[in-house]
């Protein structure tokens, strides 16, 4: 099986996804993509949350046409979801769409298919090719009787090999379904079978409560196994929360690697501050910090800076103040009062010195 540094690297506009052991965040609007104000307004929320390429559905004319004019406004790769239909794939191509998800099996006649390969190929835009669990090729339902990850693989294989005899290989490649063990053995076996990136996501996955709990568990062990070059976690929810889900697993597995990472204590009787409280502002805060900042939030002193000698700043909470803390070792005392201030001030010069060198 390969890891994730092993595939084929493929540009989507000015990113590199695969080839290397970086694991790119994408998201989808939920406008109408023809609505270019609030298309553009999501998508540059999204920027600001680090989500790195944005895909919209194009299943109108008018949202085919709407892709100049976003473009033209945001600054970040942007793919055109596209069902079925040949003639949308051509025109988000032509008004400059970065990245085509289209699966060749399903645009019908072959002249169809070429016409869509020979216009990626002019402008060097690749495909990604969508297996679904929940819409496999009568073929292979009938082959299974329900759907499967190795029938999920036999959908992908046919697929693929409709563009390389075409002798395109400009492919990503994702594998989705909602029952995260499937999706987990379908990926396992697309790993195994190919060599082109791999796009996580495990589909229809529910609410940000739930869908983030699948997503997590479905691909962190997909990304605990080297798999996966780019991922979208999909959440019944604002899609800016997509990406902090995003952020925060790649943070997990350390392959994120600019960005703040919160450590607090679960809380017990021996708490002496509103930590809950005062670890959720700081989340917040830190949320689009970009430096390697892990910072520790404790309800009080007995194992507070013990516990967190990693940290490279904290506060553990203290009867009316509290101790601020960098590497295991007490800095100064502050009044409860000022200590988020003290604390976000803390952060923000370590950024900035991270920032600077
Ligand atoms: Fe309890 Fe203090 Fe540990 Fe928090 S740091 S769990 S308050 S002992």
């Amino acid at each position: 099986m390969y890891r994730r540094e092993q595939t084929k690297p493929v540009r989507v506009g000015d990113i590199t996804i695969g080839g290397n052991d970086q694991v790119i965040i994408q998201s989808m609007t939920m406008t109408k993509t023809a609505d270019v104000k609030g298309t553009v307004e999501q998508i540059h929320r999204l920027e600001d949350a680090g989500c790195q390429v944005v895909r919209v559905t194009v299943n109108t004319k008018e949202a085919a046409a709407a892709i100049k004019d976003i473009k033209r406004q945001i600054h970040i790769p942007l793919v055109a979801d596209i069902h079925f239909d040949y003639r949308l794939a051509l025109e988000a191509i032509e008004n400059g769409i970065d990245k085509v998800r289209i699966n060749p099996g399903n645009i019908g006649k072959r002249d169809r298919v070429e016409a869509v390969v020979k216009a990626c190929k002019e402008r060097g835009i690749p495909i990604r090719i969508g297996v679904n669990a929940g819409s496999l090729e009568k073929h292979i339902l009938e082959k299974y009787g329900y759907p499967t990850a190795q029938g999920m693989l036999e959908s992908a294989q046919h697929h693929v090999k409709i563009l390389e005899d075409l002798d395109f290989d400009d492919i990503i490649i994702s594998m989705k379904a909602s029952d995260v063990p499937m999706a987990i053995d379908a990926y396992r076996l697309a790993a195994e079978t190919f060599r082109y990136p791999l796009h996580l996501g495990i589909t229809e996955s529910g609410t940000l409560f739930s869908g983030t709990i699948k997503s997590s568990a479905g691909l962190g062990t997909l990304l605990s196994m080297g798999i996966g070059n780019t991922m979208r976690v999909s959440l019944s929810a604002d899609p800016v929360e997509e990406i902090k889900v995003a952020r925060e697993l790649l943070k997990t597995f350390h392959i994120v690697s600019d960005a703040v990472t919160i450590v607090s204590c679960p809380t017990c009787g021996r708490i002496d501050i509103d930590l809950i409280s005062i670890a959720n502002e700081i989340e917040a805060y830190t949320q689009n910090i970009k430096a390697p900042i892990k910072v520790s939030v404790l309800g009080c002193a007995v194992n507070g800076p013990g516990e967190a000698r990693e940290a490279d700043i904290g506060i553990a909470g203290a009867r009316g103040e509290g101790l601020l803390f960098r590497k295991g070792e007490v800095v100064r005392k502050i009044p409860e009062a000022d200590l988020v201030t003290e604390l976000k001030r803390e952060i923000d010069m370590m950024a900035k010195r991270y920032q600077e060198t």
